[in-house]
């Protein structure tokens, strides 16, 4: 077998498949990770964008109080009505305290029934101490732009603890007047910013927020579980945030199943080419293979139809000159000539068999046999050929052997070939072994030796057209590589099977197995 045409067949067929393939696959792998990347990206920007929706809500709600509030307070007839019903309707809203802009006189409004002194005291100092940020405020206010500034988590004790403050101005002509909100976080949380984050949420996020100071969850809807990647400051209370994932699986889960499947597909394309890959080079080698074997066989027969065709003319031409010395150099020299012929005939007979077969014009004309009397038959013929060359027969026969359906000629053409390879392998060792018998599968005839043997990775070729084992001492044998071919097909045509057990260097042996009739 040519090793290197195969190798650079195989080295093509690797660079045009395999090195696109793999340039593709890793290509494709880095692109995925792009686009990855990519979609990750828009989907930060759009929950973002989504926590910026809420904080904006936030703020126009505030905006809207401040309308309210600075209605309220211009219709002086019903001012304490209103603003009563404003703390109402938004019960977030725990203390509202009111001051002109010397911020002497203040005035604080709550639900509360109890004694709001104190806490009207602290708040007034807490809006003294602001006076900077009023400052600011006034000048965004003469700018046209009313500022709601958040004051963040009130630092004191009593019913104020834990409560969050906003101030703002209310216009009054050229004169204004300060607002201060005191807010319950939680409530404005879950309340009144609820709605908005429920609508916004709807079946595909969860919206939380957090009470950042204290590590602590105010959910809205559901509770978000693990880590938040995305989380924004409440820009009214700085000392919130408001946190947002995907419910169910989280973009990167998405991301990364996506990923998994683009992955699996990438793996079985790249498996699909690489088994079409391989079906295509074990193609071109079987092609390549029967090539070089067609061409070893046309060597192999001329060689095979020289030597007897060379051993005749010269033993012919020696009688014909008549140099022979006695009679029974003569007889040997005869014996010589019959051989060779014998030999040729031999080797004709096997390609024209071959050749009927391959095109399908060998007829068969199936009988009831008796197989021992086939072998027996053959063995007797045989019997001066093996013992002339010093091969001993056991044959092993097989009492009461049913009769098969077959053709004597073919099946004693079968049986001929493993003869003759028996003895043309037998390296040495001259015994050979005849059996007859019944088993599952039918009757059948083996036929052993304790020669050369065959390889198992060889065994599965022997049978194939031309083949002939291309290492060991085969090469100084002589043959065509069809006599097991021919073996096969025979077996075939009689719905029987050849199957062989062999070890190197231990010897084989092939069984020839004939299928018995029903009604036997
Ligand atoms: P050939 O004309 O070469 O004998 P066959 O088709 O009869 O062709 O056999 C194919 C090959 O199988 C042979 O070349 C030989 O290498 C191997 N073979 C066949 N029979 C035997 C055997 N009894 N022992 C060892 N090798 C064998």
């Amino acid at each position: 077998m040519a090793k290197k045409p195969i190798n650079k067949i195989l080295f093509i067929l690797l660079a045009v498949f395999l090195l696109p393939l793999l340039i593709f696959t890793v290509y494709q792998i880095s692109t995925l990770n792009e686009n990855e990347k990519v979609i990750t990206e828009i989907y930060d920007k759009q929950l973002e964008a989504i926590l910026f929706s809420v904080n904006q809500y936030s703020q126009d709600l505030v905006d809207a109080w401040a309308r309210d509030i600075s209605e309220a307070e211009r219709d002086s007839l019903y001012t304490d009505e209103r603003m009563e019903e404003f703390l109402l309707e938004n019960e977030a809203v725990r203390y509202i305290l009111w001051s002109d802009s010397t911020l002497h006189n203040t005035r604080l409004l709550s639900l509360d029934e109890q004694e709001n002194s104190e806490v009207h005291a602290l708040l007034k100092d807490s809006l003294v101490s602001k006076e900077e940020d009023l400052v600011r405020l006034r000048t965004f206010q003469k700018g046209g732009y009313a500022k709601k500034q958040p004051l963040g988590r009130l630092k004191v004790e009593g019913s104020l603890s834990n409560q969050s403050a906003l101030i703002f101005l209310l216009e009054e002509g050229i004169r204004y007047q300060v607002c201060l909100l005191v807010l319950d976080p939680g409530l404005f949380i879950t309340r009144t910013l609820a709605q908005k984050i429920q609508s916004i949420a709807q079946e595909n996020f969860i919206i939380s927020a957090y009470d950042d100071a204290n590590n602590v969850q105010i959910a809205v809807l559901d509770s978000i579980k693990g880590k938040v990647p995305h989380k924004r400051p409440l820009w009214l209370l700085p000392d919130y945030s408001l946190g947002i994932v995907l419910k169910g699986e989280t973009i990167q889960d998405l991301a990364k199943e996506r990923t998994v499947n683009n992955l699996l597909i990438l793996l079985g394309v790249d498996s699909i080419l690489l088994v079409g890959l391989w079906l295509i080079y074990r193609n071109i080698k079987r092609e390549i293979q029967l090539a070089q074997i067609k061409s070893d066989f046309v060597s192999n027969v001329s060689h095979e139809i020289r030597t007897p065709l060379a051993l005749i003319s010269m033993f012919a031409e020696t009688l014909e000159m008549d140099r022979v010395g006695g009679e029974n150099k003569k007889k040997e020299y005869y014996s010589i000539i019959r051989h060779e012929a014998n030999r040729l005939a031999s080797i004709v007979n096997k390609i024209l068999s071959f050749s009927k077969m391959e095109a399908g014009k060998a007829k068969y004309d199936l009988k009831p046999t008796n197989l021992a009397k086939v072998v027996e038959g053959i063995l007797k013929t045989y019997d001066y050929h093996l013992k002339s060359q010093g091969f001993t027969c056991k044959y092993l026969p097989y009492e009461n052997l049913p009769s098969i359906q077959a053709d004597k000629n073919a099946v004693s053409e079968a049986l001929i070939n493993l003869l003759d390879n028996a003895i043309k392998y037998s390296n040495g060792s001259k015994e050979i072994g005849i059996r007859l018998g019944e088993d599952a599968n039918g009757v059948f005839i083996e036929v052993r030796d304790y020669g050369l043997g065959i390889s198992v990775e060889d065994q599965k070729s022997i049978f194939d057209k031309f083949y002939r084992v291309p290492t060991g001492e085969v090469h100084n044998t002589k043959g065509t590589g069809l006599g097991l071919t021919l073996v096969w097909r025979i077996m075939e045509a009689h719905g029987g099977s050849v199957s062989v057990e062999s070890q190197t260097e231990e010897g084989s042996c092939f069984k020839l197995v004939f299928p018995v009739p029903r009604n036997n």
